[in-house]
């Protein structure tokens, strides 16, 4: 016997006139108001106990506050969904399967005395799973809470130059934001500009100075990098250091041609 699941009463009950919140405790606005003790000095001198109203933080603040990191950090649902555990490694050659371990360590030495050695650069053959890995690397930080903001290289670059005023905002937010995603830097023509190789070293040489991490993927070699931007892509490289992995063109890595599913 079958028990359809359609027939729930869901929104049956939903008043029109009252609005409805995400948390009824605090009626969205994250505090409560709680009763805590306290002491008034009189004026002849006298000190009385009292309760005092006291504005604390509401349990759903931090859950809020993850959910806003993610709608601002440019994620969509599809990227969402890349996670380590669906990453396929079985039957995948070694660099691939170093890569994987290199991205997994990555997030769990995240923020521990890293110095300037704090990012993670992930290079060469396309379609090797370069962006999924640092996908899953993003989810599991903003899950803890750490703000990432994730620029895609190409759509990116078009929007900053399609409006060169709001563009200042934009890299001076991307200069500053905890963690930084550059996916598929240098991608989309033979050479890039001036322009976005100056955009870009501004970028990476505050990070480096400020020791604020990078997750880096690019389809070029450190060689085309440094041919590009010498001084960008030497200080992407000390940056990441313990955590770059360079996969060699190699057309049967790629997962987006057919043969495998
Ligand atoms: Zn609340």
């Amino acid at each position: 016997m079958h028990i359809s699941t359609e027939t729930t009463e869901s929104g049956a009950c939903q008043s029109v006139t009252q609005p409805s919140y995400k948390c009824a405790i605090c009626q969205d606005s994250e505090f409560v108001i709680e009763q805590r003790p306290g002491k008034v000095t009189l004026s002849d001198g006298t000190v009385n106990e009292i309760l005092q109203d006291v504005a604390v933080s509401c349990k759903c603040r931090e859950k809020r506050r993850i959910e806003r990191l993610l709608k601002s950090s440019q994620i969509t649902d599809e990227f969402k969904k890349m996670t380590f555990g669906n990453f396929v490694t079985s039957d995948k050659p070694a660099v691939i399967q170093e890569m994987y371990a290199k991205a997994y360590r990555y997030v769990q030495e995240f923020g521990k005395e890293q110095g300037t050695h704090n990012s993670c650069c992930f290079l060469g053959q396309p379609g090797a799973g370069k962006t999924h890995l640092l996908a899953a690397v993003t989810n599991n930080l903003l899950a803890r809470g750490i703000a990432v903001q994730y620029f895609p290289w190409v759509e990116g670059t078009d929007e900053l130059k399609s409006d060169l005023e709001a563009a200042k905002d934009k890299i001076y937010q991307m200069q500053r934001v905890p963690v930084l995603f550059v996916d598929d830097l240098f991608k989309g023509r033979d050479k890039p500009t001036n322009w976005q190789t100056e955009m870009i070293f501004g970028i990476i040489n505050y990070r480096y100075l400020n020791k604020l991490p990078m997750l880096v993927c690019s389809e070029r070699t450190i060689a085309e990098l440094c041919a590009f931007d010498e001084a960008a892509a030497s200080r992407l490289v000390e940056m990441s250091r313990d955590y770059t992995v360079v996969i060699k063109r190699d057309i049967t890595l790629n997962n987006r041609l057919p043969k495998e599913i």
